[in-house]
């Protein structure tokens, strides 16, 4: 399987290629804090769409840095985060074992 870059940076904001007009004209950049690169929303009819480098060359790191962006930014939104149980196992009983009940909590601020 593979991926596609579908976030990208548009005036300093996060953006879903659905949410930009075809091709240079979206004017975004790659959200890859270390190359920023013109990006082109590819939105045809065959593929999927998504944004590619202008350069023709992938930095390498779009894809988890718009997922990093794209995480930070719901925090930022919903204020709450839940984690399920965390399960592990257990040497005395050799069986595996809830180590902790699921968490939940507030957000008061994401950097
Ligand atoms: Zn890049």
């Amino acid at each position: 399987m593979t991926s596609n870059l579908t976030y990208a940076i548009h005036k300093n904001e996060l953006v879903h290629i659905s949410q930009v007009t075809s091709g240079l004209d979206c004017n975004c950049i790659c959200p890859n804090s270390n190359c920023k690169g013109k990006l082109v929303a590819r939105k045809g009819k065959v593929k999927s769409h998504h944004f590619a480098h202008y350069s023709l060359e992938d930095c390498g790191g779009a894809i988890e840095s718009s997922l990093h962006l794209l995480a930070k930014d719901i925090l930022r939104k919903t204020k709450v985060f839940a984690l399920p149980d965390l399960i592990g196992y257990e040497l005395k009983s050799n069986r595996t074992a809830k180590v902790a009940n699921k968490l939940t909590g507030k957000i008061e601020k994401v950097e």
